[in-house]
């Protein structure tokens, strides 16, 4: 079935209330091996976010312009360096269905694995070091070897967000060769990236909107 403006306003809204949840807790996570805000940034990113497409009128609206919607206002709302990361995802996630006037399954995925990309690319981290990218890069790659035909859309997001999880506790290892964590050396090893787990949340979200 295909994927609306309304469809997206809403799955903005659930990604908003799934970061609230675990506010607190990603702040702690950051708080051990970082500066303690990515709970606060998240929350701040995904809050504005969902109000700014909210307040779009879905009947004038195509999907592109609500990822570039929300990609402006995550980063206005985000000091922090999720701002861009999370707006690049967004801005490249509508750049893949540009001119759509509704989604079907096959771009819904696109523009997912394009969130990845611009992730990727905007931050320049490659898997394994402590980043947001093990959970995001694992999650699209999951979803787009499992994407052949007469697969189940649902299912390839499941397989994205086990992925992810996977690739959350998987940071616990490592140590950081990007971000503030970087310049700790050692001392992060047995702690979780911040960014991999509010990643890990958002595909978690993405998964429960593709059941539908
Ligand atoms: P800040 O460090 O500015 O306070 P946040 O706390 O919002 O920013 O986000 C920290 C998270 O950002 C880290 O846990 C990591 O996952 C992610 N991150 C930092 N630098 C990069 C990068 N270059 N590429 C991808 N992700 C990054
Ligand atoms: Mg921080
Ligand atoms: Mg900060």
């Amino acid at each position: 079935m295909a994927i609306t403006t309304k469809d997206l306003q809403h799955l903005f809204a659930m990604i908003a209330v799934d970061i609230l949840a675990q506010r607190d807790h990603l702040c702690e996570l950051d708080g051990a091996i970082g500066d303690g805000d990515h709970g606060i940034a998240m929350d701040a990113g995904c809050e504005a976010a969902a109000r700014a497409v909210a307040a779009l009128d879905a009947t004038q609206t195509p999907p592109t312009a609500v990822f570039n919607t929300a990609a402006k206002a995550f980063l206005n709302a985000v000091g922090a360096s999720s701002g861009p990361l999370y707006a690049t995802a967004f801005m490249r996630a509508g750049a893949a269905v540009k001119d759509r006037p509704e989604l079907s399954d096959d771009d819904f995925l696109r523009a997912f694995a394009a969130m990845a990309e611009g992730i990727q690319e905007r931050g320049k981290a490659k898997p394994g070091e402590k980043t947001m990218v093990d959970a995001w890069r694992p999650a699209a790659d999951a979803a787009l070897d499992a994407w052949q035909p007469g697969a189940s859309f649902h299912q390839c997001f499941d397989l994205a967000e086990r992925a992810a999880r996977r690739g959350c506790e998987a940071t616990r290892d490592m140590t950081a060769a990007k971000g503030r964590a970087s310049r700790l050396g050692e001392r992060v090893i047995g702690h979780i990236d911040p960014g991999a787990a509010s990643a890990a949340i958002v595909i978690a979200s993405i998964a429960k909107f593709a059941q539908h």
